[in-house]
């Protein structure tokens, strides 16, 4: 063993070389370095506590110096020759035991060493996904808001229509003497203008709304339908139709439920008016993999491919009296701002079939 004194920056093992040596800390403090991508290198550990066994694990690989040493401040340390490391190996269980914890040791701090860098990478990952959602977010109401826009021009165009009829029956009734029936007659179609037109209002308000608003709550599927199920069935019956359910599998899922609700309503309203001659609605669900996914058919008068492939636009309609052509579009956006998916299959004469997916929350 010799005792060998090391100045500030001078080097006890170059990374790479051949390991010749083993060495014991008396005092002062040493820097292990990794060269890194161009000249830069890294400080992997200080050694600076007396006793500190280093440099034996190249020795004990016989292999080449994995990372370099190099003082910091001045520094004392024991240097023992290869031979030696062996003979002591050899001859002093005890020292033997020294060299294993000396590893362990090392081991254990590199091991949580790269565990907090990799918790410290996986938090700057998650604000990076978190600004790329807002971005992603602010991007989706910039489109939605778009289409608000092409919307509103369009209701204010669609607006003169029952407002010129409004202006004129309010007339009528104004300037001259008229039976009571006619009274009643006009004010009822002034009052049907207005209806349809605070539907168009409210749907639309409903589209502009957004994501943004969503208010999810974590919820059981199929407990959570209960009430829009009453709701339809009830609208269904006094139609003289029927609703069906078939429920498979439970799954937990992000909805918010009054949204939601306008899905159905909205779905179960073209299913009633394609059925006019009577029919049946079967809604069903079961949970494939990490999505619950849900079917809702109708036995109506079906639509061409032509009309199927316009459905979710906004302020398409067909051979509709009253028709609004939002209930779709607003549909596919509820139904994308909670990550699900919606696609529909039609044949003509015979029933319309829609299906939407949902993720599932994992439990
Ligand atoms: P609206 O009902 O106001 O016309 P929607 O967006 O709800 O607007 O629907 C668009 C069109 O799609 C309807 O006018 C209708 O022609 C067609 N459609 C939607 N659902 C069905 C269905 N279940 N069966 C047949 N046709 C449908
Ligand atoms: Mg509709």
């Amino acid at each position: 063993m010799q005792r060998q004194l090391f100045a500030p920056g001078e080097v006890l093992i170059d990374e790479g070389a051949v390991a010749t040596k083993f060495f014991v800390m008396i005092k002062g403090q040493l820097e292990v370095v990794k060269s890194t991508e161009g000249d830069d290198h890294e400080v992997l550990n200080i050694i600076d506590q007396s006793g500190e066994l280093f440099g034996e694990m190249a020795l004990v690989e016989d292999t080449v110096r994995s990372a370099g040493i190099v003082a910091r401040k001045e520094s004392e340390v024991l240097v023992v020759q290869k031979e030696g490391f062996l003979e002591l190996v050899n001859h002093f269980p005890q020292f033997t035991l020294e060299v294993a914890r000396s590893i362990s040791h090392y081991l254990r701090k590199t091991d949580s060493t790269l565990i907090s860098t990799l918790e410290l990478k996986n938090r700057e990952l998650n604000s990076i996904i978190e600004e790329l959602n807002a971005t992603r977010e602010a991007l989706v109401d910039n489109e939605r808001l778009s289409i608000v826009g092409r919307m509103a021009s369009t209701i204010l165009h669609d607006l003169n229509n029952p407002m010129t009829t409004i202006a004129g029956f309010a007339q009528i009734i104004g300037s001259k003497e008229m039976p009571y029936e006619d009274v009643v007659k006009y004010t009822r179609i002034i009052s049907q203008q207005v209806n349809q037109f605070n539907t168009l209002a409210q749907e639309l308000l409903a589209f502009a709304q957004g994501s943004s608003t969503l208010q999810l709550q974590e919820l059981n599927f199929p407990v959570c339908f209960g009430d829009s199920a009453a709701s339809i069935n009830h609208n269904l019956e006094q139609q003289g139709m029927q609703l069906v359910t078939d429920f498979k599998g439970e799954a937990l899922i992000h909805v918010d439920p009054n949204r939601f609700y306008r899905v159905y309503e909205n779905l179960a309203n073209n299913a009633i008016e394609a059925m006019s001659s009577g029919g049946t609605l079967s809604i069903s669900s079961r949970v494939k993999a990490d999505r619950l996914i849900m079917t809702i058919a109708d036995t109506g008068h079906g639509m061409e491919a032509e009309v199927l492939s316009k459905i979710f636009d906004e302020f398409f309609t067909h051979k509709k009296h009253g028709g609004t052509g939002l209930g779709l579009a607003i549909v596919k956006s509820i139904i994308t701002d909670h990550n699900g998916e919606i696609s529909v299959e039609s044949v003509l004469d015979q029933g319309t079939t829609f299906t939407i997916t949902l993720p599932i929350i994992k439990t």
